[in-house]
């Protein structure tokens, strides 16, 4: 329940205005986000990279409903871009994009608004050697996402996909995109879906990352585990078994489990950190929430002892 209450406040513009009113809510947002600047998400990965992991950038923002909103966020990954190559970190950072930020969910045209946008944040990251990942957001958009992907895979076929486990499709998407040089993200799924297309018992949903993953490590693609979950990264080592070690990944949220993230990495194995930043970090904060109750208990505790 505590869950379907934090995931509906993400979506909710007066819990946003109250949540983001709370200067006190400030230092512990912090736990799970790089900072507001461009300086200090390249700190921070710089911090990263010499530890022997590897970096996503995030620029937070989504659900954008304006198109001079969207343009200024793929000036923004431009930049960080620019930066990431200039600071000789491109060869371990790359960048994921979510579609509502750059224009998806716009009125009109919003499709293919997104996909230009899209290709311009792609091609300043192949200008500086590296790649993006579109992370995916709630099932509404997964068919727009997915189409806007084989789209920027033809001239850039590193594009990353996100596949989300808690969706009944998955399974399926996971076949259609296990082929040679396919980058795909597998998670379990970070937002309120309806019972007609997603499992709703956590049982049902490791379940049914178990079987995804199988899918992709059997495939001729690159998958990339992001999950937190020790037993399923397990099972990752297992599935991977015949496997080398630069054919797959293993992802992390930042400020999740650092240590087990250190373990990986000093295991000789890829260990990427998704690290997002910016000032608009109320509806990644909110689902990072709602994925532990002992984050609001956390979120509680810091914000009565000061
Ligand atoms: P869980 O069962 O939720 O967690 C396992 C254990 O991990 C917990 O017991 C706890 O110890 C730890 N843990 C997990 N979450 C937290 C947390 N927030 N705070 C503290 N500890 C925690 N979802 C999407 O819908 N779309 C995306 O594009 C997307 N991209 C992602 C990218 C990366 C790199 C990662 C790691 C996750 C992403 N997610 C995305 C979120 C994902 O769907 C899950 O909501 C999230 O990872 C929690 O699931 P879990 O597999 O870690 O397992």
């Amino acid at each position: 329940m505590l869950r379907t209450a934090l995931l509906a406040a993400a979506r909710s513009p007066q819990a946003r205005q109250l949540v983001e009113r709370t200067p006190l809510a400030k230092p512990v947002v912090r736990r799970f986000v790089a900072g507001s600047s461009l300086r200090e998400a390249v700190e921070v990965t710089s911090t990263l990279v010499a530890d022997g992991r590897k970096v996503t950038l995030d620029h937070l923002g989504e659900d954008t409903t304006d198109a001079a909103q969207a343009a200024a966020t793929v000036h923004a990954y431009e930049g960080l871009l620019d930066a990431l190559g200039a600071a000789d970190l491109a060869g371990s950072a790359e960048v994921s994009v979510k579609l509502s930020a750059v224009g998806q969910s716009l009125p009109k045209d919003g499709e293919k608004i997104a996909l230009d946008n899209a290709r311009l944040i792609c091609e300043a990251a192949a200008a500086v050697g590296t790649t993006v990942t579109l992370d995916m957001e709630d099932h509404t958009t997964t068919d727009s996402t997915l189409g806007i992907l084989s789209d920027l895979r033809v001239d850039f076929p590193s594009t990353g996909a996100v596949l989300q486990a808690y969706l009944r499709r998955t399974e399926q998407d996971c076949r259609d995109l296990s082929g040679a040089g396919s980058r795909v993200r597998l998670c379990k799924g970070a937002y309120k879906e309806p019972e007609s297309v997603a499992y709703q018992d956590k049982s049902e949903v490791d379940r049914s990352y178990v079987r995804c993953l199988r899918i992709l490590m059997d495939g001729a693609g690159y998958p990339m585990v992001a999950s937190h979950d020790p037993r399923l990264v397990a099972i990752a080592a297992d599935l991977a078994a015949g496997r080398r070690t630069d054919t797959y990944e293993h992802q992390m949220l930042y400020g999740v489990r650092p240590d087990a993230q250190r373990a990986i990495a000093a295991e000789g194995k890829t260990l990427r950190v998704y690290v997002p930043y910016g000032d608009q970090w109320y509806g990644y904060f909110m689902r990072r929430l709602a994925e532990r109750p002992a984050n609001v208990a956390f979120f509680l505790r810091s914000l009565a002892t000061r």
